[in-house]
């Protein structure tokens, strides 16, 4: 049986993708709905399903009921030595792997072949548990050592699917974070002013009685625009960081920097 494992629940394939992500769909937990999609999280009607694309080899996990009863329970999963779960880079591998381990024809039917998805990835950057810098490193020295994989946190991933991964925040592997220097003060106004090392651009911090607020500046020195919710700040002094600030807009005229770690109080 193929399928994926979705939130403790096993999910036949159906031999359909959703017309929007093209990812594979599931039936639907839902009476009135024919499919769901986990990556879109929608559940919908038989017309937005397609053929699945016969092009597909998913890297799958091995799995099988705990008691053999009741569908949709614990699902053991096939392990290695250092109790690791088994990704295999498609289907056929993991029935090799079976058949070599003495798995006959017979049982391989009553196991579960997980796909395994990119989503625990996902996940994981969302988390922050990995960045993007740590993917991009593990791509770099995938690439000078021959395929040889480093971080531990992915060496399940296939370096096809970490590319995949990094082409897809290529705004956010770019602008999250700014490196800003020191670029001069405006006491009379309570501004303290920063340059971007990597674009030269002008930034304010606003400090009013107990309130820091973050603005990017015009070259001449104006605050402008809040800063963006997210954004990862970088104080830089003779090349180290003496403080960093994670950017949260309040409304649309306020972001303020909460300060996360500082080395020298100003
Ligand atoms: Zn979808």
């Amino acid at each position: 049986m193929t399928g994926i494992f979705h939130e403790r629940r096993f999910y036949e394939d159906t031999g359909l993708q959703c017309r929007h992500c093209k990812r594979p769909v599931y039936k639907s937990d839902i009476l009135a709905c024919a499919y769901q999609c986990f990556a879109c999280e929608k559940d919908f009607f038989d017309d937005e399903a397609e053929p699945l694309s016969a092009s597909r080899n998913p890297r799958v996990m091995v799995a099988q009921r705990i008691d053999g009863i009741t569908l949709n329970t614990e699902l053991e999963m096939l392990l290695d030595d250092n109790n690791e779960v088994i990704v295999f880079d498609n289907k056929a591998e993991a029935e090799a792997y079976l058949l070599e381990h003495g798995v006959d024809a017979e049982e391989m039917e009553h196991m579960y072949f997980c796909e395994a998805t990119l989503d625990p990835l996902l996940r994981a950057i969302e988390a922050e548990e990995v960045t993007l810098a740590e993917i991009s490193e593990e791509l770099d020295y995938r690439d000078r050592s021959g395929g040889q994989r480093w971080n531990d946190s992915l060496h399940e991933y296939a370096t096809m699917e970490l590319q995949e991964v990094e082409a897809s925040f290529p705004i956010a592997n770019e602008s999250k974070t700014l490196r800003l220097h020191w670029a001069g003060d405006n006491e009379g106004y309570y501004r303290t002013y920063y340059r971007d090392e990597a674009t030269g651009d002008l930034y304010a911090l606003m400090k009013f009685l107990d309130t820091r607020t973050w603005h990017t500046a015009t070259p001449a020195g104006e605050p402008d625009m809040p800063l963006k919710d997210g954004l990862h700040l970088e104080i830089v002094e003779d090349g180290q960081v003496i403080r960093r600030e994670n950017i949260t807009r309040v409304n649309d005229y306020t972001s303020i920097g909460v300060i996360v770690d500082e080395e020298d109080a100003e």
